[in-house]
């Protein structure tokens, strides 16, 4: 029989039971950098910043307009100065301190705001605001905080592009979080509206493996509601820090 989820405000739920040895499986969206003040893509609708999705963040979108791609990234690189972690990714770092190795931080957001609560190792895939790449030759990418007035080229000639994986991209260190998710005991994720695959399918390769408890936090009930074991509805910085008891 399949599992009906536990849905409801958070309140209604205790904290989560951690123990030692436990491999914890933490994956943050959009919702976690909310409360810091960074829009969510369902807050405006569809658009982003008030552009369309498929013109900022697509490589489509990048071929036909470079200069306007990168006026928008250089915007939110700006922005990004001027937000601060909230309580949710500062009760994280405090759990990755306890846990160690035992947590894995997966993280769909581009910003730096986990890094700036003082999370290590933080897995990025959908990449990094604050980094850039090349569109062509095989040059790492690198840190960088620069706004751009016109589009960069890297030295090979060719279009510089932010470090970030767009719709139609392949997020980065697929092996290493599905290798991740075989050893989960519980997983959890914060803030994300379960529509984004394949972030949004991690939850039902968990099913299919079926040991690992699944727990979603959020304010609104997601699209993948279904393969969770409870969704505790709620804002992420009222929510996350009593979430886990590690014993
Ligand atoms: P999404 O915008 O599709 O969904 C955000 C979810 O967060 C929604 O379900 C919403 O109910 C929930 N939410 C809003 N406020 C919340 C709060 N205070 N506490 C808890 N939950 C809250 O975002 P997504 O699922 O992460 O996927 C969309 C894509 O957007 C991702 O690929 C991500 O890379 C990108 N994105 C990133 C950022 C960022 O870096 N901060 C911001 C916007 C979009």
């Amino acid at each position: 029989m399949v599992p009906i989820p536990k849905i409801a405000a958070g309140s209604e739920f205790g904290p989560l039971r951690v123990r030692r040895g436990e491999r914890v499986f933490v994956l943050t969206g959009a919702g976690v950098s909310a409360e810091s003040g960074v829009p969510t893509f369902r807050d405006a609708g569809g658009l982003w910043e008030q552009h369309r999705v498929e013109d900022v963040a697509t490589p489509e979108g990048f071929a036909r307009d470079p200069e306007m791609v990168w006026r928008f990234y250089s915007q939110r690189r700006l922005k990004a100065r001027e937000v601060r972690p909230n309580p949710a990714h500062l009760a994280l770092a405090r759990l990755g301190d306890r846990l160690g190795d035992d947590l894995f931080l997966c993280t769909q957001n581009v910003d730096a705001l986990h890094e700036r609560a003082g999370s290590k190792d933080v897995h990025h895939m959908h990449g990094r605001l604050l980094s850039t790449r090349c569109s062509s030759c095989g040059r790492a990418p690198f840190d960088d905080e620069s706004a751009y007035e016109t589009a960069p080229r890297c030295d090979c000639g060719a279009l510089l592009r932010p470090d970030v994986v767009w719709f139609g991209e392949m997020p980065y260190g697929l092996p290493r979080i599905f290798d991740a998710l075989e050893e989960t005991d519980l997983f959890v994720t914060v803030g994300s509206s379960g529509a984004v695959y394949p972030a949004a399918g991690f939850v039902s390769h968990l099913r299919h493996i079926g040991r690992a408890r699944c727990i979603y936090v959020g304010l609104e009930r997601p699209d993948n509601a279904h393969s969770f074991d409870e969704c505790r509805l709620g804002k992420a910085g009222e929510l996350v820090p009593s979430l886990f008891d590690v014993t």
